[in-house]
């Protein structure tokens, strides 16, 4: 039997959320978490690290920069996958700096999302 892959989705729009639990819901063995905040997504971290964390940039209450930013220096080393809509560079290498493994770009295509989860997960 696959072993359990948690993953958090962290966006503050709701369709958004839906549409990467639906690019990736069929990966086996995954359970999805979703948060709409950096704030959320920090408080459970505190009880739970999952296998991969889907971070949005832009989000009200703490932004996805500054939750990555928290979330690594609490030494949480899990991958985390930014998804900015964002086509400078200055976001991409602030998330860099930080520590993000990888980028998704707005708006989201499914099957990149399904192929950039699948490839970290295995
Ligand atoms: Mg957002």
């Amino acid at each position: 039997m696959a072993q359990k892959k948690i993953v958090f989705v962290v966006d503050d729009s709701t369709i958004t959320r839906l549409f990467i639990v639906d690019a990736i819901k069929d990966i086996e063995g995954i359970e999805i978490q979703q948060f709409v905040n950096g704030e959320q997504l920090i408080e459970k971290l505190k009880e739970l690290v999952p296998s991969l964390i889907i971070l949005d940039s832009v989000m009200p209450v703490m932004d996805g920069l500054t939750a990555l930013d928290k979330l690594r220096k609490m030494g949480i080393k899990v991958p985390v996958i930014m998804c900015t809509a964002d086509i400078q560079s200055t976001t991409k290498n602030k998330a860099l700096s930080l520590g993000a493994s990888e980028f998704i770009n707005k708006p989201i295509q499914k099957p990149i999302v399904f192929e950039v989860v699948s490839k970290i997960l295995t």
